[in-house]
């Protein structure tokens, strides 16, 4: 990295730790517990991508059990409206969502599942991803979707939902071999992309 991109890094990072990062982004949580496991969930990506979220910025919002997405108040009527995926499924049958909302990532996501937490946040992180990448993981979506190497059906959505996916699987040993058996280029890719993260977060601190 040059090194008059890593000291502008560095200034912005103002000595921050990722659950400092993390705790600025979650603008509403139910309870402390709920705060933690966002915070603890959201650890395992590169203080790189924590940082250009948190600066976009993202707010994240943390459901409680039974509350809907729809209830929460970072989204506007557009989002609300939006449907999602083939099905034509509604907000509420969502455990999250994340979109842009006035000029900011809205992350909405219950606390419950840390594969859902991490699965939203990849689709923020993936914002920042370059035209080079954004590109390669176009050649790759089309080569899973007709070779029908799919993790899960929620992947082959679209290029957005195939990418957090993957991403959210590399955080968990299991899922990770998973995705590797079945789309290793994407899963050599991805796991390259998080790698040089690391690589460059490690500079900054
Ligand atoms: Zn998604």
């Amino acid at each position: 990295m040059e090194t008059a991109l890593r000291d502008r890094l560095h200034l912005r990072l103002a000595g921050r730790s990722k659950s400092q990062l993390i705790e600025e982004m979650i603008c509403r949580s139910p309870h402390r517990s709920a705060s933690q496991k966002v915070v603890a969930g959201l650890k395992v990506y590169p203080l790189l991508m924590l940082l250009m979220a948190r600066d976009y910025p993202t707010r994240i919002w943390v459901l409680d059990r039974d509350e809907k997405p729809s209830s929460a108040a970072i989204l506007d009527s557009a989002a609300r409206l939006r449907r999602w995926h083939s099905q034509g499924i509604q907000i509420d049958d969502c455990e999250g969502l994340t979109d842009v909302v006035d000029g900011q990532i809205a992350v909405v996501v219950s606390w419950k599942s840390l594969l859902t937490i991490r699965h939203e946040f990849a689709h923020a992180s993936t914002t920042f991803l370059s035209p080079k990448v954004r590109s390669a993981l176009e050649v790759l979506y089309r080569r899973a979707l007709d070779q029908d190497a799919l993790v899960e059906p929620l992947a082959g959505e679209s290029l957005g939902e195939y990418v957090a996916c993957a991403m959210s699987y590399c955080f968990f040993d299991d899922l990770r071999e998973e995705l590797a058996a079945k789309d290793l280029p994407l899963y050599r890719l991805v796991d390259g992309i998080l790698r040089k993260a690391d690589a460059i977060s490690q500079q900054l601190i």
